[in-house]
């Protein structure tokens, strides 16, 4: 491969050089930073910090993040949107997720019928890899998984949430800003 010759810097680019131009230039931006850091409305009560204050301020994560799984319910009357159908746990490719059913009896026009409904919901996270197939699948938009990212537990069976917690959610923890 031929050598190059470099070209031998102007009388400007030595000017610069000589007085640290660059370097200088460099200096100023990094203070313009710091001091927009400072008197920036996001800075943290005015006192200039400007990283995340997790877990004090919760971050807002991206519209389409999936985080923690949640049984949707009617709003009016509270009752489970879930029909027990077993789709979600059929789509499930890490096979996270237990639907157990019973058969309860209903009368319609005045006859017995029997009706499936859902008895209780594992949701195994520690094994979920947040494809939201399961979501996905479900018919009645009754799973879905939110935009809580918090999953964290001290033990192995903490990760394995059942219908309650999926119906009423992980108490979050409040820390005075
Ligand atoms: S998000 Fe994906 S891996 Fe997790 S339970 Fe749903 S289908 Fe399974
Ligand atoms: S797909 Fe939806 S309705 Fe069917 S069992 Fe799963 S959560 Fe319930």
């Amino acid at each position: 491969m031929p050598l190059v010759p470099v070209p031998k810097p102007t009388l400007i680019q030595k000017l610069k050089r000589f007085f640290m131009v660059d370097l200088i230039k460099g200096l100023a931006m990094t203070l313009g930073f710091n001091i927009g850091a400072l008197t920036s409305r996001d800075s943290v009560a005015g006192k200039g910090i400007y990283t995340e204050q997790y877990p004090k301020v919760r971050p807002d994560v991206a519209p389409r993040f999936h985080g923690a799984p949640r049984l949707n319910m009617d709003p009016e009357t509270h009752d489970t949107l879930c029909i027990a159908c077993n789709l979600c746990a059929l789509a499930c490719p890490e096979d996270c997720i237990d639907v157990l059913a019973m058969d309860v009896e209903i009368t319609v026009a005045g006859k017995p019928r029997r009706k499936k409904v859902l008895d209780e919901f594992i949701f195994d996270t520690s094994r979920c890899m947040f494809c939201a197939l399961c979501q996905e699948a479900c018919p009645t938009y009754c799973l879905e998984l939110t935009q809580d990212f918090e999953l964290a537990t001290y033990s192995r069976a903490g990760f394995v949430w059942n219908r309650e917690m999926l119906e009423q959610g992980r108490e979050t923890v409040k820390y005075e800003s």
